[in-house]
């Protein structure tokens, strides 16, 4: 081999040692070792994850913030180390500026009760963008619908690109907030959030990111991109289900009302009238999902402890193979070919419905994803009903890419 082809793996990014930190991975599905590809969906969890979430339930499990004993203490440490994480993760001027939700959508959600039920009126308006997942969607169109605002939506071309010469006419002094996801989950493009936001900016209108597919592919610094609401999902990110985050800048979230109303959000309480507690404790009542948030907080660890850069790169080796192999088959459509993308590849097969081809796939022990990605809209652009996805993680391999592109031939054969 020449030295102008040398791998990814031999520039730094040894993928067999990666997988080794991910047991689930070992296993076999339908005899055949398991190639998995639905990381889009949900990522795979690290072995130090793993053993962070049972250190916790073994040694430390209690309810935090409201206990002098030791036990109560440790778990709240551990809690609140964790938002500090999260804090340095997506450079946050403050921790507490980082709420813990259970993912984007409690985020979203949160956003929309606690600014958008507050300072959203009559006549005012939302923009979302064409390619927005439902959970930064439909809660923008049930606020629309209660408060009789109005949602706009700044379109996308036929590559899966948002068409930015279309944003400034949508924003005017009725605009309340802008919606955008940082990464779409069903076509992969990469949307020029920083952009966005600094264009917002100049019309006074804040601007709310769905780092869903940002914040595992990308590096997120939200004082770089200056958006005012940030939110992730923990599942994504190679930590467990029921963590994650929503960042919001302090004086936004300070002005905005509580979401959920209940123990731990509050100062004072009488039955005339009930104060709240500081951000971010206003906006986390009950018992939060403790053992999920050190959770998030030890996938932020392992993060740290690899070299991202050069996992992004083999992320991005990975679509640009992907892209190539699938390409070149008779009768695959790729859904998504905007110019910057990550780490989703979306396709369709002439005549094979994409549930069929996901059932195939399974067969031969690969996990990909069919149907609408909670995405209907662009499936409506693209005139599909749904497309078959594969979705890529730094612990996939080129192997694995030629095990999906052999099985998508298999598909055809099937069909022919
Ligand atoms: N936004 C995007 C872009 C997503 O991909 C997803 C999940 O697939 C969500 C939001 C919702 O995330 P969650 O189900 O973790 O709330």
């Amino acid at each position: 081999m020449i030295a102008t082809e040398k791998t990814i793996e031999e520039k730094g990014w040894d993928v067999g040692r990666i997988r080794e930190d991910f047991p689930v991975l070992g296993q076999t599905v339908n005899g055949k070792p398991l190639v998995y590809l639905d990381n889009a969906a949900s990522a795979q969890v690290p072995r130090i994850v793993i053993e962070r979430g049972a250190k916790y339930l073994r040694e430390e499990h209690s309810n935090i913030h409201r206990g002098v004993h030791y036990l109560s203490q440790r778990a709240t440490s551990a809690y609140e180390g964790a938002r500090e994480k999260v804090k340095r993760f997506i450079n946050a001027r403050e921790a507490r500026e980082c709420v813990f939700v259970r993912g984007v959508t409690e985020g979203v959600n949160l956003v929309m009760h606690g600014y958008g039920r507050k300072l959203v009126g009559e006549g005012d308006e939302i923009v979302v963008s064409e390619m927005e997942h439902h959970s930064n969607l439909v809660p923008w169109q049930m606020l629309c619908e209660e408060k009789g605002a109005r949602l706009r939506v700044l379109p996308m071309n036929d590559a899966g690109e948002l068409i930015l010469d279309e944003f400034d006419a949508l924003l005017n002094e009725r605009t309340k907030l802008v919606c955008v996801g940082h990464v779409s989950n069903s076509l992969g493009t990469i949307n020029p959030v920083k952009e966005i936001v600094a264009r917002a900016h100049k019309q006074g209108v804040p601007v709310l990111v769905d780092g869903a597919q940002g914040a595992p592919h990308l590096k997120v610094d939200v004082q770089d991109l200056d958006c005012d609401f940030y939110a992730i999902s923990g599942h994504k990110m190679f930590a467990p289900t029921g963590s994650g985050v929503l960042y919001g800048k302090a004086e936004l979230l300070e002005k905005m009302n509580p979401f959920l109303g209940g123990g731990s959000m509050i100062r004072t309480v009488t039955f005339e009238r009930s104060t709240y507690a500081a951000i971010p404790d206003k906006f986390e009542a009950g018992t939060p999902a403790i053992a999920s948030a050190i959770g998030l907080g030890a996938a932020i660890d392992y993060l740290n402890s690899i070299d991202r850069e050069a996992a992004h790169a083999h992320e991005r080796e990975l679509l640009r193979y992907a892209t190539e192999k699938l390409s070149g088959i008779e009768g695959v459509r790729i859904i998504g070919t905007a110019r910057e993308k990550a780490s989703v590849l979306g396709f369709v097969i002439d005549e094979v419905h994409p549930h069929d081809v996901g059932t195939i796939l399974d067969q031969e022990g690969i996990a990909i994803r069919a149907g609408h990605h909670c995405a209907q809209p662009v499936m409506q652009h693209f005139g599909v009903p749904a497309t078959a996805r594969a979705s890529f993680a730094f612990y996939n391999t080129k192997e694995e890419v030629e095990r999906l592109a052999a099985a998508v031939e298999k598909v055809i054969e099937v069909f022919a």
